[in-house]
């Protein structure tokens, strides 16, 4: 062993020391994800260079990283058997700040402070360049990093208190990769889950973020037996930790649905198997993957304002956020799953999201994806279509108010209640082919029930020329079906609006009809002058005598409660 050396660092790394140090996250357990990630990448890098040359002389029969905790030293380690660093390169990556975008985040966030923006600014500054490895410093108050490159016989010992210096000492031995002791800062006593020496508390934080990471996280298991009197303690025993199922990096030939269905009740809390599963994976610029699930149920809370929505986001494996809200409209809040983006940075913060165009495009094809799904089940799997409707349908539905983009292919999916058929949902497409020779409109009354609207007069004259009319029963179908234009080149005409012309009668039998009953229409006109606008002779009825018809641009009853229901 030689002597160790000093070194300074970087006014850049300095900097960034000082705000791991202060903790510019607020979750302080995110520095077990960015390590975990760092052997990740060295274990890949090693496979890759092994595989480009096999003449390097590694074992990598057992690539894996394992995390060793000690309470009474109070120190965490995390060791890989990777591709490891050279002195070289422990002075470049550890000491300096090799990427030059964490120097401009420092800059920037220097000035972010210095204008008093406030934690925002700070939060959404973090969440556009990486800190990685400095990470450690918000728990550990020193860290040493013992590393041997991969085919090289030396190795480097690192060391930093976090402050100024850092030293360096060339080992004469080493287990080839890296491994990196973090010093843990004195426990907090108010604060128990701080304790990051605590196996149960780093397992749930390794699973919560890591679950997915491919290579194996050991850790000494839980249950050791009490050894005998008078015998030695048995050696501890380790076990894998994590799932590594991430099923969305495997070929889909090789998935079983009971792998997806597992996956599924895992990330979704839910008992049941999911209705159905949507794989996708996108190549090219941009890089990433989705497993969706359309749930068999909707949630409790699937209509209450602080319904969360069903998706995860991770960054090459690693657990990013839950709930999403950036990767689907909220239309499609119920859909549950998972995306993987290979270029977004690991902490990436819901600010940058909203904000990013990648993930625009990410949601539009998404979305699409979802939809063109759902349509596979209406056109091929009419059970589970008719199932999918029955809990989504009304979420769905908002679409038509929020997505115009994809209007067009949510009326294509959506089914409704028509008098055609006492039993079944009608799609618009089947509707449209039933039309009439003539009839150039789709016709639809809006109420509270199937049976109120089947009561209603309006419908007489339908019914009597057999003319088919959905019955549309959501309070949002009142809301879309108002700004819809049109379905198909056929617009949508409420029975009970404005004038309708089911007849072609004569202009003159109309006239004289007109005449005939002048009298009574003004005397009723007169008498009904504070209740309507018009009283006209109509064809739109056959028993009843009556009724009274909206305006073209009036609100509908329905509309009216529904406003009322809103507050408004
Ligand atoms: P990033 O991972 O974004 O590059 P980090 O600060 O997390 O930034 O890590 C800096 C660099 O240090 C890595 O790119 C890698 O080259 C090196 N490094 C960190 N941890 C390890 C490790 N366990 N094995 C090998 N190299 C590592
Ligand atoms: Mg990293």
């Amino acid at each position: 062993t030689t002597q160790a050396e000093s070194y300074e660092f970087q006014v850049e790394t300095r900097q960034l020391l000082q705000l791991m140090i202060n903790s510019i996250y607020s979750d302080k357990d995110l520095f077990l994800r960015e390590l975990i990630s760092n052997a990740s990448d060295a274990l890949d890098k090693l496979r890759l260079e092994r595989f480009n040359d096999d003449t390097l002389d590694v074992d990598t029969s057992d690539l894996h990283i394992r995390i060793d905790l000690d309470a009474t030293e109070r120190t965490l380690t995390i060791s890989d058997n990777g591709i490891g660093m050279s002195r070289d390169e422990v002075v470049n990556l550890i000491g300096k700040i090799a990427n030059s975008g964490t120097a401009e985040f420092v800059r920037q966030l220097k000035e972010a402070q210095k204008e008093a923006e406030g934690e925002g600014a700070t939060e959404e500054l973090i969440g556009r360049f990486g800190v990685g490895f400095y990470s450690s410093f918000m728990v550990a108050d020193r860290v040493t990093l013992i590393t041997r490159r991969a085919g090289q016989a030396e190795a480097t010992r690192w060391e930093s208190a976090g402050e100024a210096t850092y030293t360096i000492e060339a080992l004469e031995e080493a287990p080839q990769g890296t491994s990196i002791t973090l010093h843990l800062k004195p426990a907090d006593p108010e604060d128990r889950l701080f304790d990051y020496t605590d196996p149960r508390k780093v397992r749930e934080i390794v699973t919560r973020y890591s679950d997915f990471i491919t290579w194996p996280i050991r850790m000494e298991a839980l249950q050791v037996p009490t050894p005998e009197e008078g015998e030695e303690p048995p050696a501890p025993e380790f076990e894998t930790v994590n799932s590594r199922k991430a099923l969305w990096t495997r070929p889909a030939s090789e998935v079983t649905d009971e792998e997806y269905a597992e996956l599924y009740k895992r990330i979704s809390h839910d008992w049941n198997d999911p209705l159905e599963t949507i794989r996708l994976n996108i190549e090219g610029t941009l890089q990433y993957q989705a497993l969706l699930f359309l749930p068999e149920r909707a949630t409790a809370n699937l209509f209450s304002p602080d319904a969360k929505h069903g998706v995860q986001l991770y960054v090459n494996r690693v657990f990013v956020m839950d709930d999403a809200e950036e990767l689907l409209p909220p239309y499609l809040r119920f859909v549950k799953g998972v995306v993987d983006s290979q270029d977004l940075a690991l902490n990436v913060s819901r600010e940058i999201l909203q904000q990013d165009r990648q993930i625009e495009s990410m949601r539009k094809r998404l979305t699409k994806r979802v939809l063109q799904s759902v349509k596979g089940l209406a056109a091929n799997e009419p059970e589970k279509y008719t199932k999918f409707w029955d809990e989504f349908g009304r979420v769905l539905k908002e679409g038509l108010l929020q997505d115009f983009a994809n209007r067009d292919a949510i009326l294509e999916v959506s089914s409704f209640l028509t008098t055609h058929d006492p039993e079944k949902r009608t799609s618009l497409r089947d509707y449209v082919e039933r039309m009439q020779e003539g009839q150039d409109k789709i016709y639809f009354l809006t109420g509270d029930s199937r049976q109120a609207i089947e009561n209603s007069p309006y419908m007489e004259a339908f019914r009597a020329k057999e003319l088919e009319v959905l019955l549309l029963t959501d309070p949002i179908d009142e809301v879309w079906v108002d700004g819809m234009p049109e379905f198909d080149g056929k617009q949508f005409q409420s029975v009970a609006k404005g004038e309708i012309d089911l007849d072609e009668k004569e202009e003159a039998e109309r006239e004289e009809q007109k005449e005939q009953f002048s009298g009574l229409l003004t005397w009723m006109s007169g008498v009904l002058t504070e209740d309507v606008k018009e009283v006209r002779l109509s064809n739109r009825l056959t028993t009843s005598p009556a009724c009274v018809v909206s305006d073209e641009n009036d609100a509908t009853p329905t509309l009216v409660n529904l406003y009322r229901a809103m507050g408004q």
